[in-house]
């Protein structure tokens, strides 16, 4: 395995190809970055001086259409995790049959560190770094680790100054009175909650005799709780940044969310209370959370969790893949010869992005849907794109996460060969 984020990100595509119908000189194209910004953003801070972050805007692939990704906030930003995670949402947007393609966008910063205004100013410093990278038809950022509707706001806000003509449809996941869509706020977590209930009807489970445990309590990972929790499920194992929680018997997960919320400090912005401070029950840290003897786990926090280190202490039967790479390639072998069923990042956390669409499509119309309407589409795509990728798994005997990416490859390589491929161009066909 390569250390490298990207180049481990890509190792997928060689094992999936063999599979595609894809041509193989598009598979080279997919291996590179379409374009890459770095830029610099500086921010007056409150005491007066001034502080210059690194930040990035990538874009993967446009073969499908504009491109499309989250903006992240996080220390750990730099460029080979931005490459990898706007591959990944090239694949994502491909499977799920929205016409984007995949880019992503990173500022390296500790935002829990600023105050609301300095948050507000790395915001829109940023936009102005990045504005002539990104647009309605070019590439449409959105919310990723530690960003939120406010600060979709503040970017689309900026975006529009810069622009001198307001423009909601350049950005998503903006809060509901500046644009942006209903039902897009638990989106994630309830794509993926779609998912596993269509593994639920392949596996005929009774939900009260199944296991969860949810590593990362931010937005995604809160919502796939809440929603399992009210069918039934039994949450026995919860952990944030600061550590886990364990219960046998399985946790109230909304009272979890409630403590959670009133434990924040920065409230309209980030959360920064920890489940295992309010909670009264066994503490374990967030490598034993992912050991937990459970039938699903759900990792919704970061990439890279599940390596070829712990990989054989993983006892859950499923994994349900609501961060973006939580597993590397390493650990996907090894989970698989264990016989442990993995529902990938591309397929399982698509809600997001597919709500970002309809978003999208709304402020481009200026009509505004129905948060039932939102619901029932939503569902229709993510439980057609769970069956489209169970098929081609079981037509092909390929894990789910190989099976994801031929589809995703299918669907990118038609629109490649739209354009011609070496055999029409040499007369072959
Ligand atoms: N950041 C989210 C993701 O990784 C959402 C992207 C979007 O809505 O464009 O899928």
């Amino acid at each position: 395995m390569s250390e490298n984020i990207f180049e481990d990100a890509i190792s997928r595509l060689d094992k999936a190809c063999k599979e595609s119908d894809i041509y193989p000189e598009a598979i080279e194209q997919l291996k590179h970055p379409k374009q890459v910004l770095e830029v610099s953003v500086p921010v007056r801070m409150d005491d007066g001086s001034l502080k210059v972050f690194k930040g990035f805007r990538i874009r993967h692939m446009d073969f499908r259409g504009p491109t499309k990704g989250g903006i992240r906030f996080h220390p750990n930003v730099n460029r080979e995790e931005v490459l990898a995670l706007a591959f990944w949402m090239s694949f994502k947007c491909a499977v799920v049959g929205i016409p984007y393609g995949g880019a992503k966008g990173g500022v390296c910063v500790d935002p829990k560190s600023l105050s609301r205004l300095e948050l507000e100013r790395l915001s829109r410093s940023y936009v102005e770094r990045i504005a002539d990278f990104i647009g309605p038809d070019l590439d449409i950022p959105a919310p990723d680790v530690y960003t939120n509707a406010m600060v979709m706001g503040w970017m689309m806000d900026e975006y529009s100054m810069i622009r001198r003509k307001r423009t909601p449809s350049v950005i998503t996941g903006k809060p509901i009175p500046l644009g942006g869509s209903l039902g897009r706020d638990d989106a994630t977590g309830r794509g993926a909650y779609y998912c596993i209930k269509e593994m639920e009807k392949e596996n005929a489970w009774n939900p009260k005799e199944i296991t969860v445990s949810v590593q990362g309590f931010g937005n995604a990972g809160q919502h796939v709780a809440r929603l399992l929790f009210a069918d039934g499920y039994k949450i026995v194992g919860i952990s944030d940044s600061q550590g886990g929680i364990f219960l046998e018997e399985g946790f109230d997960v909304p009272s979890i969310i409630q403590m959670k919320e009133e434990s924040k400090q920065v409230k309209a912005v980030y959360c920064k209370g920890s489940v295992c401070e309010t909670i009264d029950a066994k503490h374990i840290s967030n490598q034993e959370l992912l050991e937990l003897d459970v039938d699903i786990l759900i990792p919704s926090a970061l990439e890279n969790q599940i390596t070829a280190e712990n990989a054989p202490k993983i006892r859950a039967k499923t994994i349900v893949e609501v961060a973006n790479g939580p597993v590397n390639s390493e650990a996907d072998s090894i989970l698989l010869e264990h016989g442990i069923e993995i529902i990938p990042d591309i397929l399982a956390n698509a809600g997001g992005v597919v709500v970002s669409y309809y978003e999208w499509l709304q402020n481009r119309s200026g009509q505004y849907w129905q948060e039932e309407q939102v619901h029932q589409k939503l569902r229709e795509t993510m439980s057609d794109s769970f069956q489209k990728v169970l098929t081609m798994q079981k037509r092909k005997h390929l894990d789910m996460r190989t099976a994801a990416y031929v589809c995703a490859l299918d669907a990118i390589g038609e629109s490649i060969a739209a354009g011609g491929t070496m055999e029409y161009f040499t007369n072959m066909i």
